[in-house]
């Protein structure tokens, strides 16, 4: 597979074509944003923990079940995967209220809510990504209903299957953001990243912070909290 030109530099990854017209290679870095991007700053060998746990888990994903766009691993920080059109959403699943929807429902952080709750934001930097219902989706045709029927099923089984395998390591998922693309032919598939720039992992002993809310927060400690993650998963 013969990498070629750049097609797309996001806050955390580039995206290059190959000569395969239906793959791409993505190459993670160690850059990282909050806010927005109002706050950047880097988080030493973050793409590389990254990838690997992004791999560990859709590999994963795949056996229960899950469509994802993974292929290989061909580095630290590179993988190959299917090219997709990014369905303009960001799904955010949650078990237990934290960051915006603590503020959004005046919740103490860390209260268990009596059901996963599903959210949907419309990707956009510029407005700010703002919330969306299924109404909004629809009208706005960002996807249609039995592919969102198809995206809320997978985002449920997903946090089954996470909650399970990260509960026997002692991580507590508190809640994530997922993104979902399509393939050429039109098969909705599991995209981006599942890591802990998107993802909020307490330690379920000590609910420590394991994710990127300490480079969110200004709390330190967030390259040690990263190698953490990447130990209790791939034992290295
Ligand atoms: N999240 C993300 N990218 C975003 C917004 C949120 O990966 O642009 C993840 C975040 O890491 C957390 C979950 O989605 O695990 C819920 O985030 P929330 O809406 O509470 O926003 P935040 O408090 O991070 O601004």
């Amino acid at each position: 597979m013969k990498k070629l030109e750049m097609i797309y530099e996001g806050k955390a990854k580039k995206v290059y074509n190959t000569d395969d017209a239906n793959v791409v290679i993505v190459d993670y870095k160690d850059d990282a944003t909050a806010l927005n991007g109002l706050k950047k700053g880097t988080i030493h060998d973050k793409g590389i923990i990254n990838n690997r746990v992004t791999n560990h888990l859709m590999k994963m994903l795949e056996k229960e079940g899950v469509p994802t766009h993974f292929i290989e691993e061909i580095s630290d920080r590179e993988t190959i995967v299917k090219k997709v059109s990014i369905v303009p959403l960001e799904v955010i699943v949650r078990n237990i209220a934290a960051g915006s929807l603590a503020k959004r429902l005046g919740l103490e952080e860390g209260v268990k809510m009596k059901r996963t709750v599903l959210e949907y934001c419309y990707k956009d930097d510029a407005l700010g990504d703002p919330m969306v219902n299924e109404y909004h989706i629809l009208a706005m045709e960002y996807c249609t209903k039995e592919e969102l029927d198809l995206i809320a099923s997978y985002s449920l089984k997903i946090n089954e299957v996470l909650s399970a395998y990260l509960k026997d390591l002692n991580i507590e998922l508190i809640d994530f953001k997922l993104e979902f693309g399509k393939t050429a032919d039109g098969t909705i598939v599991l995209a981006d990243e599942i890591s802990p720039d998107t993802c909020r992992f307490w330690d379920s002993v000590t609910h420590e912070k394991l994710d990127k809310d300490r480079f969110r927060r200004d709390m330190g400690g967030e390259e040690d909290a990263y190698k953490e993650i990447m130990k209790r998963l791939l034992g290295e």
